[in-house]
């Protein structure tokens, strides 16, 4: 699909203006041999301007630097705000990618839909980061499993206490170097399945990609840490009966006869970027792939008679995360030998294999960035 975009002529479309004072090579090295992922930016940012009555305007890569914000912002008080997160691999050529990120432009769109945010095209989107990268393609780590994650996100910057939809947004893309998320080794998960708290409430905002659903995981996370568990899952709110998601990360279940299951989506679970090609790459394998609603109660029972052989979970950050067991007030379970399990891996090679160069991506799920 990105392939009909002419990247060069939406990056073209983006005034640069570079950083009078960029970080010297030396330094970036060293950044780049151990990120410090989240606080370390690249030396730019791409950012885009849009009022109610001009649309988007001002395409441009500028500094990494503050914002300058009112303290009557709209986003400060009423949380108009929306995110995404992706990915650029360095390849063995030098070259530098990005994993469908018209999958993620899409995915934009609906959230600022749902936040009452203006809609940015898939050509700003995709654009802003083609922009960005080849302005700081220095930044692109090449060490195996390192690579630049990319922050778009967009807030309703309007001096105006009112509550009503912003009439003036900031959309920005910043880059943050990233290493291995498992650097010693892939390591499975413990899970704690909150018990008072939900990540999403039937018609709310769930499905969009919005900090206000980050904010509302934060002290259940908090819970699950006390409780000795590294991530949190939630329930649906209103039977609490059906598993949905981690706070950040889709949720997969594969049973002993070698079926793989995924919540169905309900409004209420994100649709992430990494579920959906897990669930094409398995299928290709010749697995039989279900979306449905799991209950709880289903796959406790699964664990503990070993008709569930593997559960993980998945996002753009970790990729695929191996879950080892789950627990809550009257449950503490470990999936099969609490170990990664074998497809939980083989899918994770073979997706880090298509994002990196190494295994055929057949489905044109790359593009290239510079
Ligand atoms: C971003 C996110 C995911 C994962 O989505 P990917 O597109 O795979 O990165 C899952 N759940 C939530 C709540 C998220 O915000």
């Amino acid at each position: 699909m990105s392939t009909s975009l002419d990247l060069g002529e939406l990056a073209r479309s983006f005034e640069v203006y570079p950083t009078s004072n960029p970080t010297s090579a030396e330094e970036r090295a060293a950044e780049l041999r151990a990120p410090r992922f989240g606080t370390v930016f690249s030396d730019h940012m791409a950012r885009i301007t849009w009022n109610i009555d001009g649309g988007w305007r001002d395409r441009r890569v500028v500094e990494y630097g503050p914002l300058l914000l009112d303290p009557a912002a709209a986003v400060l008080h009423y949380a108009q705000e929306i995110f995404e997160g992706l990915k650029a691999y360095r390849h063995a050529d030098g070259s530098v990618w990005t994993f469908r990120p018209e999958a993620n432009a899409a995915r934009f769109r609906r959230s600022a839909r749902r936040l009452a945010l203006p809609e940015l095209s898939t050509e700003d989107f995709i654009g802003s980061l083609v922009a960005l990268v080849r302005q700081d393609v220095d930044w692109v780590p090449d060490a195996e499993g390192f690579s630049l994650y990319l922050r778009p996100f967009m807030y309703a910057s309007e001096t105006f206490l009112g509550v009503r939809a912003s009439h003036e947004v900031e959309y920005l893309v910043i880059a943050s170097p990233v290493g291995s998320y498992f650097a010693d080794g892939v390591k499975p998960v413990s899970i704690w399945i909150a018990q008072d708290y939900h990540r999403a409430g039937k018609g709310g905002t769930g499905a969009a990609k919005c900090g206000g659903n980050y904010a509302a995981s934060l002290l259940p996370q908090i819970e699950a840490y006390e409780q000795g568990c590294e991530q949190v899952a939630f329930l649906d709110d209103v039977t609490e009966t059906y598993l949905e998601e981690l706070g950040g990360m889709n949720l997969f279940v594969v049973k002993s006869d070698g079926t793989v299951e995924t919540p169905e989506l309900t409004g209420t679970i994100l649709e992430g970027v990494t579920r959906s090609s897990i669930l094409q790459l398995a299928r290709d394998r010749g697995h039989q792939v279900v979306e449905r609603k799991i209950a709880l109660s289903e796959l406790i029972a699964g664990i503990q008679d070993g008709s569930v052989a593997e559960v993980f979970a998945c996002g753009t950050a970790a990729v695929i995360t191996p879950i080892g067991g789950f627990k809550s007030t009257d449950i503490d379970v470990t999936v099969a030998d609490g170990g990664a399990g074998q497809l939980t891996m083989a899918l994770r090679e073979e997706l880090t294999g298509i994002q990196t160069g190494k295994v055929e991506d057949r489905y044109g799920w790359l593009t290239r960035l510079a």
